[in-house]
């Protein structure tokens, strides 16, 4: 069954009636500036056509449920009760339902909505976006609670606001500690269009992609390695960037060009020295790759997808031997670019490809993964798709 069959249906098992409506969002892939979004700097993702359907029913009583494919037991609150949850208590909610009930609880505060005055819902999920794949289902699940309580709520919030509270219920909500690239991107998404966006001033700017008149591909290497956000290496990356900027005087690693790199290498400490290259290298790669797309068009970009990659496994550290894998026989096999795509420590890598050479690399990844005793990678195609909005 489609993802917004499943919803509908699970919508149905729930109330025993049809949805008023059912609405969705994109996963989305990162082409190029990994890490730099809560630097305050430059990202490139583009929203792809993987989506989280919600089917929605309105309620009578002020209270929100919510259900989803991925969990048996509904979740079931007043919209009163949001504020006192969120985020002191929010460990008596299960984790997965502390993403759409934080998004309620955000929207809620942004809009300055009296709680008490709002119509109550339920709301069920189904996804086909691959969970904890660097391919943000947890942007694509915040997206579309947003994007049909925003409609069915009245709240006439515009996409960034959105985004950004899709982003709030993440950071305070679940405790993820992720910036808001994800969120704008399953928001602001086009068909073959990435959106690059300046992290410091929101500002974006939609870019055509043209990977298909080309005769480009992108593949999404899934190795199947989950990552977990909450815990471990990305909270300590983002304290390491920090420790950069307080050393080098400056609010964000953002404000930071190549020029001042030989400064930072005689006043940081060797670790903190690379994680600060990493940001600053990665930011000035997303720029040329705006650039470069615009004036010699996608086949121009493979050699900077591959630098972003050698700067997040030596100098990031964030990539782990199946990634490597995937990136270094996906260029051996034919890719004219490739690199892991996501927060790292898992999750998958992107590989842009010619048309003809897609299923040798695609076959050539999967032999070696088995030669290495890797579990079998999945590997699909992605294409640039629209954002969130009502299902038609
Ligand atoms: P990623 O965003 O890379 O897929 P995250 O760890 O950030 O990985 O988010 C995944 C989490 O989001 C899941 O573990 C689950 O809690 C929640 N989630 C995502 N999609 C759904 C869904 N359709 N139903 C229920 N929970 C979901
Ligand atoms: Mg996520």
């Amino acid at each position: 069954m489609s993802a917004v069959g499943a919803a509908r249906a699970l919508l149905v098992e729930l109330t025993g009636t049809e949805p008023d409506g059912t609405w969705s969002a994109p996963g989305r892939a990162n082409l190029i500036g990994e890490h730099t979004d809560y630097n305050d700097g430059f990202v490139f993702p583009f929203a792809i056509g993987e989506r989280t359907h919600v089917a929605l029913r309105h309620r009578d009583d002020g209270r929100i449920r919510v259900v989803s494919t991925f969990d048996a037991d509904p979740v079931e609150v007043a919209l009163t009760d949001l504020d006192g949850l969120f985020p002191a208590r929010r460990d008596d909610v299960a984790e997965w339902a502390r993403y759409p009930l934080g998004v309620a609880w955000a929207l809620i505060q942004a809009s300055g909505a009296d709680a008490v005055t709002l119509g109550g819902v339920d709301l069920a999920f189904a996804s086909d976006v691959p969970v904890g794949a660097g391919l943000s289902s947890s942007a694509a699940i915040e997206g579309a609670t947003a994007s049909a309580l925003n409609d069915v709520w009245g709240l006439g919030m515009g996409r960034v606001a959105l985004a950004t509270a899709g982003t709030r219920a993440e950071n305070e909500a679940v405790g993820a500690p992720t910036g808001v690239m994800d969120q704008l991107a399953s928001m602001l998404g086009e068909a073959d269009a990435a959106i690059f966006l300046d992290c410091r001033s929101l500002e974006t700017e939609v870019v055509e992609l043209g990977f298909g008149p080309a005769g480009l591909t992108l593949l999404v290497i899934d190795t199947g390695v989950k990552h977990a956000h909450s815990t471990g290496g990305y909270g300590e990356r983002r304290a390491a960037c920090e420790r950069g900027a307080a050393v080098m005087g400056v609010p964000a690693l953002r404000d930071l060009s190549v020029d001042d790199l030989p400064r930072a290498q005689e006043l940081l400490d060797d670790v903190t020295f690379r994680r600060v290259r990493h940001i600053v290298t990665e930011n000035q790669r997303v720029l040329d790759t705006v650039q470069t797309l615009r004036a010699h068009g996608p086949r121009a970009i493979g050699g900077l997808l591959d630098a972003s990659h050698a700067s997040m496994r030596d100098d990031f550290e964030i990539s782990v031997p199946e990634l490597d894998l995937a990136v270094d026989t996906s260029r051996a096999t034919g890719a004219i670019g490739a690199r892991m795509t996501g927060g790292g420590f898992g999750g998958a890598a992107i590989a842009l490809v010619p048309d003809e050479h897609v299923e040798a690399v695609a076959s050539a990844v999967t032999a070696s993964f088995a030669d290495a005793g890797f579990a079998a990678p999945h590997v699909f195609p992605v294409a640039a798709s629209r954002g969130a909005g009502r299902d038609a």
